[in-house]
């Protein structure tokens, strides 16, 4: 016998309603975007490997334990993306798009982490993704975080937490680095010993650990002391925030993962996927592009995990066929082919049901959720009809044939604009 080939660990193959939340969380960020602006982006899967080992850090776990790198055929050293953002920098670079800077861009896809596969963390995992490059402002900051907020509350979830930090410019970021070492290092012992290797490599790091034996120090650890710039940006971005009505808690301790992060770091987070409960996460990464040989450019974007954000929402909405086509006989399974394609072309939602006894196909009609069965037979093509069945009714009516088109029309009155109320 031969052995079916089983799923690659930490990967997952979603249909029915996996598939219809992973789907509307895609389309709830892709409009959202438009109405901030942001620009559609096509990125690759593979990058060469310096792409992420030069920007992300040299001891960040991504780079040290997850990434997924391979030599090509031609010896070369690639990467499948373990996140968008140093991808996106590097064909800012090589692609030119500095002359459209500032630039607002938006993406979504796969991402690859060789990590330990559990609830809100896979192997193979999927990210929408928002960066604004070549903007010093603040007010980057404040509309990417509104955007953000607004995607989260357009996908109905309450609950989520906006926390918000900064991590200073490159000035207090040392004098902060120097603080944490002599803080950990009283503590050295009783770190777990992966925070023993950041105390010497990446201290920061040490913040961001979940590991219940760094927690206590980690908690307790000193704030950064601002310089005066780094405060008064800071200030802006929170000013624009209340501005802009978007909610935040100031999280003294967030650090993000990765070494790029400059000023503004936040994480929406939610407690309802314990350890796995930020759903957005990002900041300001000012210094990335010169890492990799560009001009110095500053910028500030966001990552949210699909597969988060899809646990999260209520089930959505599919749409269900509005009329389902039954011929009986081959003669009228002809007639609806050629009916069907006209319907569809009309913008309709339609389908056709050729196996069973006209019985069970109604039901499966029924149970399909259509509105309408189209009962197609051989006497009723002769007359030059079909027989239009409501659903939910129950009842049952002759339509011409040159008519369906009017009559669904009718039926399901379209074009009537959605309307939302404007803001108070
Ligand atoms: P975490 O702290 O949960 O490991 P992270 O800091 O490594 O997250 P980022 O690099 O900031 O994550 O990625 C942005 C978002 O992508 C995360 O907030 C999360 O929603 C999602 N994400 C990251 N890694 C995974 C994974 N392995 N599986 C599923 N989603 C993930
Ligand atoms: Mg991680």
């Amino acid at each position: 016998m031969t052995q079916t080939p089983q799923p690659v660990r930490g990967t997952q193959s979603l249909i029915g309603e996996d598939a219809d939340r992973f789907a509307h969380v895609v389309a709830t960020f892709d409009h959202v975007r438009r109405l901030y602006g942001f620009k559609r982006i096509e990125m690759p899967v593979i990058e060469p490997t310096a792409v992420f080992a030069r920007t992300m850090g040299e001891t960040t776990d991504v780079v040290s334990k997850e990434m997924y790198s391979f030599e090509d055929r031609s010896g070369d050293s690639i990467t499948l993306r373990p996140e968008f953002t140093a991808g996106i920098c590097r064909a800012y670079l090589s692609e030119g798009w500095q002359r459209f800077a500032p630039l607002k861009v938006a993406t979504h896809g796969p991402a690859f982490r060789y990590e330990r596969p559990q609830k809100g963390r896979f192997r193979q995992f999927h990210q929408l993704d928002a960066e604004v490059i070549g903007s010093a402002e603040p007010a980057a900051d404040v509309e990417l975080l509104a955007f953000g907020a607004q995607l989260l509350k357009k996908l109905g979830l309450s609950g989520v937490r906006l926390k918000l930090n900064t991590l200073g410019d490159a000035a207090s970021r040392d004098a902060w680095r120097a603080q944490l070492v002599e803080h950990f290092s009283a503590h050295r012992a009783e770190l777990s010993e992966d925070s023993q290797a950041r105390l010497d490599k990446n201290p920061l790091r040490i913040l961001d650990s979940k590991d219940a034996r760094d927690r206590p120090f980690a908690d307790s650890a000193p704030p950064m002391v601002l310089t005066a710039e780094a405060e008064d940006f800071f200030g802006a971005v929170k000013a624009g925030l209340d501005a802009a009505g978007v909610a935040y808690e100031i999280a003294p301790h967030l650090v993000r993962g990765l070494d790029y992060y400059r000023h503004t770091a936040f994480e929406f987070v939610t407690d309802q996927l314990g350890a796995q409960g930020t759903v957005i996460a990002g900041g300001r990464y000012d210094g990335l592009i010169e890492q990799l040989g560009g001009p110095h450019t500053p910028a500030v974007g966001w990552a949210a995990g699909i597969e988060r954000l899809a646990m999260l929402i209520d089930a959505p909405d599919v749409e269900h066929p509005q009329v389902v086509f039954i011929p009986i006989g081959e003669e009228a399974e002809l007639q609806c082919a050629k009916i069907l394609k006209w319907v569809r072309e009309d913008g309709f939602r339609a389908d056709m049901l050729y196996r069973g006894n006209a019985k069970k196909r109604l039901s499966k009609a029924s149970a399909d959720k259509a509105s309408i069965a189209i009962i197609v037979g051989e006497d009723e093509i002769a007359a030059g009809a079909v027989s239009f069945k409501f659903l939910a009714a129950g009842e049952q009516r002759s339509v011409p044939i040159h008519q369906i088109i009017q009559e669904l029309e009718k039926q399901f009155r379209r074009d009537v604009p959605k309307i939302e109320l404007p803001l108070a």
